[in-house]
């Protein structure tokens, strides 16, 4: 079972309801931090990294000598980031999406292709949580590429949580695109509910199962209940405004090791994803 943890903004306490499912589970769980241009679980899991690798992507590389000027690879490249200009191809590594199109269709065989790098990956355990992550390289501008090799990082045999980028952009769609479920963390504010709106929007185009984890629960309005209730989405769990949470967050702890009757909260929340989830593959066979 695969899911995404996310959030229509951020700072509603994506990553600590993330961590603290992780470890709550304890057993043959896996943690893959997409939010490559922050990536922060690894602040509260404290795994220990035992590997370092550079990610590249893909961009197209011409030989003039070989090249005919014909114009194939910029036809086909939806996002302009290959041009025969004059007498020469011009290209815009920055731009390129990796597709491979304009290798595949250039007569003159004339394209080779070369890695351009998107940052780094590091994967490692904690206890029973094997743990991957991404950080982009900075000034790089494309972030699903990298969230796209660190999903692939998914391991069939373990539970694997996703912990997205906030919002609703790209990155998001590539973090949640394909997996059993979204956990969408929110909060009672009218800031909250916009945000919330926005993430369901997405979730529901996607046609993936989801549910609710209401952050800072006690404070702000009921308008996140209502508009849950009106859409049909469960509240799965409420964490409230508490100094003891937020002081644990405040040291990197995690709050069910700090109170540890979160960790029954958090184990429960384990089984009601999973039993969604299974009652959704019942329902839809062919997809199981
Ligand atoms: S498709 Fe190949 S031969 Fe044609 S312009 Fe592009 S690089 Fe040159
Ligand atoms: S690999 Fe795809 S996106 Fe990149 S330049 Fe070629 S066609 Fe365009």
């Amino acid at each position: 079972m695969i899911i995404t943890v996310a959030s229509g903004k951020g700072g509603t306490g994506k990553t600590t309801v993330a961590t603290n499912l992780a470890v709550a589970v304890e057993s043959d769980v896996q943690m893959l931090d997409c939010d490559v241009e922050e990536p922060n679980a690894h602040l509260f899991l404290k795994p220990e990294i035992s590997d370092t690798t550079t990610a590249t992507t893909p961009v197209p590389e011409i030989d003039l000598e070989k090249c005919t000027l014909c114009g194939e690879c910029e036809k086909i490249c939806q996002f302009k980031a290959i041009v025969v200009l004059g007498d020469t191809v011009l290209t815009f590594p920055e731009m390129c999406h990796g597709c491979g199109g304009c290798t595949a269709v250039c007569p003159a065989a004339a394209i080779k292709e070369i890695g351009r790098e998107l940052g780094v990956i590091e994967t490692g355990h904690r206890k029973g949580v094997a743990f991957g992550h991404g950080r982009l390289r900075i000034g790089e501008a494309m972030a699903p590429p990298l969230i796209k090799k660190v999903r692939a990082l998914a391991l069939p045999d373990r539970f694997t949580i996703i912990d997205a980028p906030p919002g609703t952009s790209c990155p998001v769609i590539a973090s949640m695109k394909g997996t059993d479920f979204v956990l969408l963390v929110t909060e009672p504010t009218p800031f909250g509910l916009y945000d919330l709106k926005l993430a369901v929007g997405a979730v529901k185009l996607l046609g993936i199962p989801h549910g609710l984890v209401i952050n800072r629960a006690d404070m702000g309005d009921r308008q996140v209940y209502a508009y849950a209730e009106e859409e049909n989405i469960p509240i799965l769990m409420e964490i409230p405004f508490d100094r003891r949470v937020a002081e644990a967050y405040s040291d990197g702890d995690l709050i069910v090791e700090t109170q540890p009757e979160w960790k029954d909260a958090f184990r429960h929340l384990y089984v009601s994803i999973k039993k969604m989830v299974e009652e959704q593959k019942e329902a839809t066979p062919c997809k199981s």
